[in-house]
Protein backbone atom coordinates (compact mmCIF):
# COMPACT_ATOMS: atom_id res chain seq x y z
CA UNK A 1 0.00 0.00 0.00
CA UNK A 2 1.23 3.37 -1.01
CA UNK A 3 0.23 5.81 1.81
CA UNK A 4 0.99 9.55 3.30
CA UNK A 5 -0.27 8.65 6.43
CA UNK A 6 -2.35 6.90 8.86
CA UNK A 7 -3.04 7.82 12.32
CA UNK A 8 -5.60 8.14 15.22
CA UNK A 9 -7.73 10.93 15.35
CA UNK A 10 -11.49 12.49 16.02
CA UNK A 11 -13.29 12.84 12.63
CA UNK A 12 -13.96 16.23 11.66
CA UNK A 13 -16.35 16.41 9.50
CA UNK A 14 -19.02 13.95 7.47
CA UNK A 15 -21.36 11.16 8.96
CA UNK A 16 -19.52 11.01 12.15
CA UNK A 17 -17.71 13.77 13.22
CA UNK A 18 -16.57 13.41 16.79
CA UNK A 19 -15.85 9.64 16.54
CA UNK A 20 -12.68 8.07 17.40
CA UNK A 21 -11.23 7.48 13.74
CA UNK A 22 -8.01 5.72 12.58
CA UNK A 23 -7.14 7.87 9.13
CA UNK A 24 -5.50 5.87 6.36
CA UNK A 25 -4.19 8.82 4.09
CA UNK A 26 -3.34 7.02 0.48
CA UNK A 27 -1.24 8.79 -1.89
CA UNK A 28 -1.67 10.38 -4.97
CA UNK A 29 -4.97 12.23 -6.24
CA UNK A 30 -6.59 12.22 -9.94
CA UNK A 31 -8.03 15.63 -9.58
CA UNK A 32 -6.59 19.56 -8.88
CA UNK A 33 -8.66 21.57 -6.94
CA UNK A 34 -8.12 25.52 -6.59
CA UNK A 35 -8.57 25.17 -3.01
CA UNK A 36 -6.86 22.06 -2.18
CA UNK A 37 -5.74 21.74 1.46
CA UNK A 38 -4.33 18.57 0.91
CA UNK A 39 -1.69 18.69 -1.97
CA UNK A 40 1.08 17.28 0.48
CA UNK A 41 -0.95 13.89 -1.00
CA UNK A 42 0.10 14.63 -4.60
CA UNK A 43 3.91 12.52 -4.05
CA UNK A 44 3.72 8.83 -4.33
CA UNK A 45 4.03 7.87 -0.80
CA UNK A 46 5.65 5.71 1.78
CA UNK A 47 5.35 1.84 1.00
CA UNK A 48 3.69 0.30 4.20
CA UNK A 49 2.54 -3.65 3.99
CA UNK A 50 -1.35 -4.70 4.28
CA UNK A 51 -0.28 -6.64 7.71
CA UNK A 52 1.53 -3.34 9.11
CA UNK A 53 -1.52 -1.37 8.18
CA UNK A 54 -4.34 -3.42 9.03
CA UNK A 55 -1.81 -3.82 12.78
CA UNK A 56 -2.17 -0.50 13.30
CA UNK A 57 -5.71 -0.33 13.01
CA UNK A 58 -6.71 -3.37 14.95
CA UNK A 59 -4.68 -1.69 18.35
CA UNK A 60 -5.95 1.95 17.86
CA UNK A 61 -9.20 0.47 19.01
CA UNK A 62 -11.38 2.92 16.69
CA UNK A 63 -14.44 1.38 15.39
CA UNK A 64 -14.36 3.84 12.84
CA UNK A 65 -11.58 3.80 10.00
CA UNK A 66 -11.50 6.35 6.92
CA UNK A 67 -10.26 6.11 3.79
CA UNK A 68 -8.99 8.98 2.38
CA UNK A 69 -6.34 10.60 0.19
CA UNK A 70 -5.70 12.24 -2.44
CA UNK A 71 -8.03 10.46 -3.98
CA UNK A 72 -8.42 6.45 -2.32
CA UNK A 73 -10.25 4.81 -4.94
CA UNK A 74 -7.16 4.95 -7.05
CA UNK A 75 -6.66 1.95 -4.63
CA UNK A 76 -9.53 -0.03 -5.04
CA UNK A 77 -7.66 -3.08 -4.44
CA UNK A 78 -6.42 -2.14 -1.01
CA UNK A 79 -9.36 -0.19 0.19
CA UNK A 80 -11.80 -2.93 -0.75
CA UNK A 81 -9.31 -5.76 0.71
CA UNK A 82 -9.79 -3.71 4.11
CA UNK A 83 -13.00 -2.95 4.41
CA UNK A 84 -13.52 -6.88 4.21
CA UNK A 85 -10.72 -7.63 6.51
CA UNK A 86 -12.78 -5.77 9.48
CA UNK A 87 -16.69 -6.84 9.14
CA UNK A 88 -16.97 -5.44 12.45
CA UNK A 89 -15.32 -2.28 11.88
CA UNK A 90 -17.00 1.39 10.07
CA UNK A 91 -15.08 2.61 7.08
CA UNK A 92 -15.87 6.24 5.64
CA UNK A 93 -14.52 6.52 2.17
CA UNK A 94 -13.76 9.98 1.31
CA UNK A 95 -13.88 9.86 -2.47
CA UNK A 96 -14.07 13.00 -5.24
CA UNK A 97 -16.84 12.11 -7.87
CA UNK A 98 -15.08 11.13 -10.37
CA UNK A 99 -14.55 7.67 -9.91
CA UNK A 100 -17.24 4.85 -9.21
CA UNK A 101 -17.98 3.85 -6.23
CA UNK A 102 -19.89 0.65 -6.62
CA UNK A 103 -16.95 -1.14 -5.57
CA UNK A 104 -16.49 0.09 -1.90
CA UNK A 105 -20.29 0.46 -1.29
CA UNK A 106 -20.67 -2.67 1.52
CA UNK A 107 -22.91 -3.08 4.56
CA UNK A 108 -19.72 -1.90 6.67
CA UNK A 109 -18.99 1.31 4.50
CA UNK A 110 -20.39 5.08 3.89
CA UNK A 111 -19.44 6.65 0.85
CA UNK A 112 -18.58 10.65 1.42
CA UNK A 113 -18.78 11.49 -1.73
CA UNK A 114 -17.16 15.18 -2.28
CA UNK A 115 -18.79 17.22 -5.09
CA UNK A 116 -16.58 19.82 -6.98
CA UNK A 117 -18.26 23.18 -7.38
CA UNK A 118 -17.00 25.56 -9.52
CA UNK A 119 -14.93 27.75 -7.42
CA UNK A 120 -12.78 24.18 -7.38
CA UNK A 121 -11.99 24.12 -11.28
CA UNK A 122 -12.76 20.61 -11.10
CA UNK A 123 -16.74 20.29 -12.34
CA UNK A 124 -16.22 18.53 -15.34
CA UNK A 125 -14.80 15.86 -13.83
CA UNK A 126 -17.36 14.98 -11.94
CA UNK A 127 -19.28 12.02 -13.16
CA UNK A 128 -23.31 11.63 -12.06
CA UNK A 129 -23.42 8.03 -12.99
CA UNK A 130 -21.99 7.62 -9.79
CA UNK A 131 -23.57 9.99 -8.06
CA UNK A 132 -26.96 8.71 -8.55
CA UNK A 133 -24.92 5.15 -6.62
CA UNK A 134 -25.00 7.01 -3.58
CA UNK A 135 -27.18 4.93 -0.97
CA UNK A 136 -29.95 7.10 1.31
CA UNK A 137 -29.16 4.93 4.02
CA UNK A 138 -25.59 4.86 4.31
CA UNK A 139 -23.79 7.39 2.26
CA UNK A 140 -23.17 11.28 1.58
CA UNK A 141 -22.87 14.02 -0.91
CA UNK A 142 -20.72 16.35 0.18
CA UNK A 143 -20.41 20.40 -1.11
CA UNK A 144 -17.44 22.11 -0.08
CA UNK A 145 -18.63 26.16 -1.31
CA UNK A 146 -16.76 29.36 -1.47
CA UNK A 147 -20.52 30.47 -0.73
CA UNK A 148 -20.45 32.61 -3.44
CA UNK A 149 -23.75 33.30 -5.26
CA UNK A 150 -23.62 30.81 -8.25
CA UNK A 151 -21.98 28.58 -6.04
CA UNK A 152 -25.47 28.88 -3.90
CA UNK A 153 -27.10 28.23 -7.24
CA UNK A 154 -25.30 25.44 -7.98
CA UNK A 155 -26.10 23.53 -4.88
CA UNK A 156 -29.64 24.74 -4.65
CA UNK A 157 -30.23 23.03 -8.34
CA UNK A 158 -28.40 19.76 -7.16
CA UNK A 159 -30.22 19.51 -4.15
CA UNK A 160 -33.24 19.34 -6.54
CA UNK A 161 -32.18 17.62 -9.06
CA UNK A 162 -31.31 14.60 -6.32
CA UNK A 163 -34.61 15.17 -4.12
CA UNK A 164 -36.17 11.41 -5.19
CA UNK A 165 -32.63 10.11 -4.85
CA UNK A 166 -33.04 10.60 -0.89
CA UNK A 167 -29.24 10.54 0.11
CA UNK A 168 -27.70 12.76 2.74
CA UNK A 169 -26.15 16.18 1.42
CA UNK A 170 -23.65 18.19 3.58
CA UNK A 171 -22.91 21.56 2.89
CA UNK A 172 -19.37 22.72 4.11
CA UNK A 173 -17.88 25.89 3.73
CA UNK A 174 -14.13 26.30 2.30
CA UNK A 175 -12.11 27.12 5.27
CA UNK A 176 -12.18 31.04 6.54
CA UNK A 177 -15.38 31.92 4.28
CA UNK A 178 -18.57 33.15 6.53
CA UNK A 179 -19.56 30.03 8.35
CA UNK A 180 -22.92 32.35 9.67
CA UNK A 181 -24.28 33.60 6.50
CA UNK A 182 -23.58 29.93 4.80
CA UNK A 183 -25.45 28.02 8.05
CA UNK A 184 -28.50 30.54 7.91
CA UNK A 185 -28.63 29.51 3.88
CA UNK A 186 -29.10 25.80 4.89
CA UNK A 187 -31.22 26.64 7.81
CA UNK A 188 -32.94 28.62 5.13
CA UNK A 189 -34.08 25.64 3.07
CA UNK A 190 -35.91 23.73 5.80
CA UNK A 191 -34.87 20.49 4.13
CA UNK A 192 -34.09 17.32 6.79
CA UNK A 193 -31.58 15.83 4.03
CA UNK A 194 -29.54 18.94 4.03
CA UNK A 195 -26.66 19.26 6.96
CA UNK A 196 -24.14 21.88 7.67
CA UNK A 197 -20.86 20.79 8.64
CA UNK A 198 -17.37 22.46 9.95
CA UNK A 199 -13.88 20.69 9.82
CA UNK A 200 -13.83 20.51 12.96
CA UNK A 201 -10.19 19.07 13.31
CA UNK A 202 -9.35 22.75 11.33
CA UNK A 203 -10.77 24.53 14.56
CA UNK A 204 -9.29 22.43 17.09
CA UNK A 205 -5.81 21.93 15.77
CA UNK A 206 -5.55 24.88 13.28
CA UNK A 207 -5.86 24.51 9.49
CA UNK A 208 -2.30 23.81 8.35
CA UNK A 209 -1.93 20.90 10.72
CA UNK A 210 -1.43 17.54 9.15
CA UNK A 211 -1.76 13.84 11.06
CA UNK A 212 -4.97 15.31 12.95
S1 LIG B 1 -9.78 15.87 -4.57
FE1 LIG B 1 -8.98 16.44 -2.54
S2 LIG B 1 -6.80 15.95 -2.58
FE2 LIG B 1 -7.53 15.92 -4.71
S3 LIG B 1 -7.05 17.99 -5.47
FE3 LIG B 1 -9.18 18.01 -4.72
S4 LIG B 1 -9.06 18.69 -2.57
FE4 LIG B 1 -6.97 18.08 -3.23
Amino acid sequence: MHLIEHYLSLQGEGLHPGKLTYFVRFARCNLSCSWCDSAYTFGKGDEISFEAAANAILGSKAEFVCLTGGEPLLHMEDCVRLIQHFPELHFDIETGGSLDISPVQFPNSSVIMDWKLESSGMTPRMNSAFLKLLRPESDLLKLVTDGSASEIAQMKALIDETENLGFPISVQPVWGIDNLKLAEWVLSLKNPRIQFNLQIHKLIWGPARTGV
